[in-house]
Parts: structure tokens; C-alpha cells; sequence
């Protein structure tokens, strides 16, 4: 029979989607625009958002763009500087003019609910489905059967894993691993006073000897405000904190305006704590008609602030692989995997490597040595380049990319 539909909607096949989080809301975004039937599978009985406070670069907010999201007033444009305690300026994360222009700094500072719900609003009717604990899947050459906790099965063509740092796909994939401790912890707030010093438009992440105390600002549903951060070393066994927001508090003092009057301006019912950690980066995500997107990738300290664009990405360039391909061909659904995973490897593994470093250094370098490592942050060009000045190359890069799927 002749097929007269369009070339991406020619080869139409059924992809699932284990998890709703960026990861996977993204992919069942491009995969839909792909032609290809999708379903997301969710194990909680709505999208639950992991968190309240969030920055976003450009390159995931120009996908998002690209899939159909509104960003427009998402967040609050910020220009980022990494200063210390006296308010030295050691790093200055410059873009590209163009890229300032269009996106109005460097990233923006939003709360996480507000992307879900743009996100969630964008995801055709009938994709996702909440609720449905996925258990387990097998795959042979001709399609993948999911397993869920009511005792159903479902098969279909492709299965990405966007199932997050515990991954039950990678896990099935490529075996367990126990995950990487940062022995670091973090508290995270936001508000909407803005008291002396706390300007629209930046982001200013300080680190003392052993802290980092950071604020930026934000934009939710029409609202001016800021959320904020402090991180030290910790023990991630010990006991939590009974009162995070009056941790945090502790941790802030030493730290310029605004910081602390951030955080005393917090209910403390928005500070939330994280304990950090990441798995070492995979070879290889995709198997046969399997692959992983997001934080089953690559999960990533929030050190990058990049985990969530990361996944939003993958996101995007895993439903363009999948465009035009027919997904009953077991060689062209590998190669096309293959395509997806192979330039985000090293973005990605780049991105969960800086994390991890900066986090090393700041927090866990011995007393003795501290006064040198802040004497080369202040006196040499030194983080400036790895963070300033790379930062924007890799930005550059996943927008140029982005830019030739469109
Ligand atoms: C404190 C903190 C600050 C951060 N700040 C930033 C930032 O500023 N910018 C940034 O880009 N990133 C940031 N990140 C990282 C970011 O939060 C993560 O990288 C991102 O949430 C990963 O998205 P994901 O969709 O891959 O996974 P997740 O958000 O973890 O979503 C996984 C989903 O899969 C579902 N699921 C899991 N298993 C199953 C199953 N078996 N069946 C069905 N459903 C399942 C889960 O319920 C969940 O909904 C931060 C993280 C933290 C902790």
C-alpha cells in the first residue's frame, strides 16, 4: 500500500517513557513531534516535581521552545558571578552577545513547579499515565515487554528510561552500582521579600573556606523573587538537621547581603535539604530497543545546575533520532539510539565531572591547603577558565546542535 503521509510520520511505531519528570516529559515531547505513538508511564499519581529551586541555561530553554513549551516569563534572566566572601569577583559566565540578547542573561532562576506545569501542559492528551508502577521489561529482536505492579504487561517498540537517579532501566541494562557519596549536603529555599542588596537580575554564588552561600533571582506565575543555597561537607549518614531552615541559617552567617535575609524571609515550609550524589558516567546507555535519558543517564550534582537541561535535552535529541525511523526495524531503532547517545556522552560526562570537581574542591580540600586554593581563585585566572569561559563553549555547542534538528 502507498503511504502518502509525510516522511516523519510515515514510519509510525510505539514508544514508552518510564518516569515524568524533565527527562521524561521531554521525550515524549520530540517523540511525538517524531510521528511516533508515545506513552509515558509514571509511577506516582501525578507529576511530582523533586524540588523547589532551579536554573535553566538557554540550550534547554531553546528545546523547550523547539517542542512546543511557553517559556515566555518562565523565570528571571540572571547573569552569573562566582565571588568570594569579601565580594571579589572571580568568575564572570559571559555569553556570546547574541545568546544574552535572545535569552537575557545566562540562565533564568525559576521553581521547578512552574517548568512542570508548562511542561505538563505542553504533553498531548492520553500520553501519560500516572500510577503506573513500572516493575520490570524484557526485549528480544521484535519489541519490549514493560511488566507493572498491577501484574499487566504492554509491549512496544522502543523503551527510554527517564526513571531518574535509582533507574530501574539502566539497572536492567547495565547492572548496579552502588551510587558515588559527595559527602556534601545542601538546603535550598526561596522567597518573595527582596531585601537590601538582593538585585533583580543576578546570580552570585560565594564561597567561603568550607561553605558556598548562593542566591539568585527568580520569576513565578508574574512574581519577582529569589531563591537561595548554602552547601558544605557533611556526612551523609549522620542524622538530618531537625530544622533546616535554622541549619541553613547557621551556615549563612560570614556571608554578604542578601543572603541571610533571604533566608530569614523564608517560610521555612520552602526550604528543603539534598544529600549529593551522582554515578560515575556509563560507556554505553542504549541496548538493543532500550536507551536512558536524564538523570538515569547521567544523574549529576546540582554543583552543574545543568541536571534538569541535561534531561531536557536528551529529551530532544532522542525523539529526533527516532525521526522517520520504523521502529519494527531492530538495526535502524540501534543505530538510531546509537546516534542519540553518541554526542551526549561527552556533554554530559563533561557536566557530571565539573560538578563533582568543584564540589571537591571547595568543600573537601584539607584545612592547610585551603588558603592556596582561594589565593589561586582570587589572584589567577584559573576558574575562570574552567568554569567561566568553558561553560559558555559548551553552551555554544548544545545550541548550535539543537539548532540543526530544527
Ligand atoms: C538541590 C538540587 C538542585 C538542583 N538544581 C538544578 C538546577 O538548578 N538546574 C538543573 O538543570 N538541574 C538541577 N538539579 C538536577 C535536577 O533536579 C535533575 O537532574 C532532574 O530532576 C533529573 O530529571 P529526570 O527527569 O531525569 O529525573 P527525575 O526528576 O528524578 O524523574 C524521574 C521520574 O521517574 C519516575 N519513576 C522512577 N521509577 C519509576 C518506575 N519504576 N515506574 C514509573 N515511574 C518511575 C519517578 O517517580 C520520577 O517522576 C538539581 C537537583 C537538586 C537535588
Amino acid at each position: 500500500m502507498n503511504d502518502s503521509r509525510p516522511d516523519g510520520l510515515r514510519k509510525k511505531g510505539r514508544v514508552a517513557v518510564i518516569g515524568s519528570g524533565p527527562a521524561g516529559m521531554a521525550t515524549a515531547l520530540s517523540v511525538a513531534q517524531s510521528g511516533h505513538e508515545v506513552q509515558i508511564f509514571e509511577r506516582y499519581r501525578e507529576a511530582r516535581p523533586a524540588g523547589n529551586i532551579l536554573n535553566l541555561w538557554p540550550p534547554p530553554l531553546k528545546a523547550l521552545r523547539a517542542m512546543g513549551v511557553d517559556t515566555d516569563d518562565l523565570g528571571a534572566p540572571c547573569h552569573v558571578q562566582f565571588r568570594n566572601l569579601k565580594g571579589k569577583v572571580r568568575v564572570d559566565v559571559k555569553l556570546a552577545p547574541e545568546v544574552q540578547e535572545e535569552y537575557h542573561g545566562s540562565f533564568i532562576g525559576l521553581l521547578r513547579p512552574d517548568l512542570y506545569e508548562r511542561m505538563l501542559a505542553a504533553v498531548p492528551p492520553g500520553v501519560l499515565q500516572f500510577n503506573r508502577n513500572v516493575t520490570g521489561f524484557s526485549q528480544d529482536e521484535r519489541s519490549v515487554k514493560l511488566s507493572f505492579d498491577d501484574g499487566g504487561t504492554e509491549d512496544f517498540d522502543v523503551l527510554i528510561g527517564a526513571d531518574g537517579i535509582d533507574s530501574l532501566v539502566r539497572r536492567t541494562l547495565w547492572g548496579d552500582e552502588p551510587k558515588r557519596e559527595h559527602r556534601l549536603h545542601i538546603f535550598g529555599g526561596y522567597t518573595f521579600a527582596s531585601p537590601p542588596g538582593a538585585e533583580a537580575g543576578q546570580a552570585v554564588l560565594t564561597h567561603s573556606r568550607t561553605v558556598q552561600g548562593s542566591w539568585t533571582a527568580i520569576r513565578s506565575k508574574g512574581r519577582d523573587g529569589f531563591q537561595w543555597w548554602v552547601l558544605e561537607a557533611t556526612d551523609p549518614d549522620a542524622p538530618a538537621p531537625a530544622d533546616a531552615h535554622a541549619a541553613a541559617t547557621q551556615l549563612a552567617q560570614g556571608f554578604p547581603v542578601p543572603l541571610g535575609d533571604l533566608i530569614a524571609g523564608t517560610d521555612p515550609a520552602n526550604v528543603q535539604r539534598w544529600i549529593l550524589r551522582d554515578r560515575p558516567a556509563l560507556p554505553q546507555w542504549s541496548k538493543g530497543r532500550a536507551t536512558l535519558v536524564g538523570d538515569a543517564a547521567h544523574p549529576t550534582s546540582p554543583y552543574a545546575a545543568y541536571g534538569a537541561g541535561m534531561a531536557i535535552e536528551d529529551g530532544f535529541f532522542v525523539g529526533r533520532a527516532l525521526r522517520g525511523i520504523d521502529l519494527t526495524d531492530a538495526a535502524a531503532v540501534g543505530n538510531a539510539l546509537q546516534t542519540y547517545e553518541d554526542p551526549r556522552k561527552p556533554h554530559t560526562a563533561q557536566q557530571v565531572k565539573l560538578a563533582w570537581m568543584n564540589g571537591k574542591i571547595f568543600h573537601h580540600t584539607p584545612a592547610p591547603l585551603r588558603p592556596v586554593r582561594d589565593f589561586v581563585m582570587d589572584r589567577t585566572p584559573f576558574l575562570q577558565k574552567v568554569v567561566g569561559d568553558a561553560s559558555p563553549g559548551e553552551i555554544m555547542k548544545q545550541l548550535a546542535l539543537i539548532d540543526e534538528q530544527l
